[in-house]
């Protein structure tokens, strides 16, 4: 079970987290018509009465993107005003994960996103690894990452993780740890929360925003640090196959991190990781506001 932070965002102000609860005719909640995001945030190291989120400004970005991909409005200065109440009310003393979510909130029947009613809520949990930092295992999924011509994948919409669990759940019950999707055209996609990276022959290669991957935030932050690093970087489609004759697979997220594969279905991953191992070490500098040079993507926040 988690542990839920004290106070949620709802209904436009913070409540009790027992007492921001729904009604079973929730209109998101049959059809999947909500958007969330998911950001991590942490008290400084060196004053623990500032928070530090990571790229805070990004992550308000998509979800007010998501929130007209769903045909609503929900702008950015609202979604950042609701978080800084919604952390100050709280007052985090560990790493937590933030979801903020915009719903069609009507109740009643009927798929649709027009004449209805939308509101916005914030939950928070104490957030430690998602996934394990020494490494995963993967299957390939027998289910295919949608396309983007019927659903639209530049947002993280609800109902698009239907896919996302059905594969998850697959690679667990098989004994994997997670999955990675295939797209329609049959190349490499991203992972049930993730996206991914392969290293070959020292250049950091990961499929393009073209081919219906989640545009994560961690994913642009890996390959703008590693082109600052002197690592090229190559966005370009990946083959299956490319995933076990690489030198190094991993996958990046809010949640994961970024974390290695240690297997591809039956086959192990070269232990070695130097390109991973020197992003990570450096990511993980800059969401601890340890690292002035890219202090501007650290949004710090006072809470007391
Ligand atoms: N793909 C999917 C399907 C996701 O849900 C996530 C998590 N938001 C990601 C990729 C990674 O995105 P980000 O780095 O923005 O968290």
């Amino acid at each position: 079970m988690h542990q839920f932070l004290p106070y949620a965002w709802f209904g436009g102000r913070c409540v009790p987290f027992a007492e921001a609860t729904l009604s079973v005719a929730t209109h998101a909640l049959h059809y999947g018509t909500g958007a969330f995001g998911g950001m991590r945030a942490l008290p400084n190291p060196s004053d623990p009465a500032e928070i530090l989120l990571f790229r805070a400004d990004r992550h308000t970005r998509r979800l007010s993107q998501s929130a007209r991909l769903l045909l609503t409005e929900l702008a950015e200065e609202t979604i950042h005003d609701a978080i800084v109440t919604f952390l100050r009310a709280n007052k985090p003393t560990c790493p937590i994960y933030l979801r903020p979510f915009v719903y069609t909130s009507d109740l009643g029947i009927a798929p649709r996103l027009h004449n209805i009613e939308t509101d916005f809520l914030i939950y928070g949990l104490e957030l430690g690894d998602y996934l394990s930092p020494e490494g995963v295992s993967c299957r390939i999924s027998s289910w295919t990452r949608q396309e983007d011509r019927s659903l639209p994948l530049r947002g993280k919409i609800s109902g698009a993780y239907i896919t996302s669990s059905l594969a998850k759940t697959e690679a667990v019950k098989s004994g994997f740890d997670e999955a990675l999707l295939l797209n329609s055209r049959g190349k490499v996609s991203e992972a049930s929360g993730m996206n991914l990276f392969i290293v070959r022959d020292g250049v950091l290669i990961t499929p393009g925003v073209d081919q219906d991957i989640l545009e994560g935030i961690t994913r642009a932050s890996v390959l703008e640090l590693a082109q600052a690093m002197g690592i090229p970087t190559l966005e370009r489609p990946v083959d299956k196959s490319e995933l076990f004759v690489a030198d190094e697979v991993f996958l990046s997220g809010t949640a994961a991190k970024v974390t290695p594969v240690r297997r591809v279905e039956t086959t192990d991953m070269p232990g070695h990781r130097p390109v991973m191992t020197a992003i990570r070490e450096r990511l993980t500098a800059i969401t601890e506001g340890r690292d002035s040079a890219y202090d501007h993507w650290v949004t710090r926040i006072r809470v007391d």
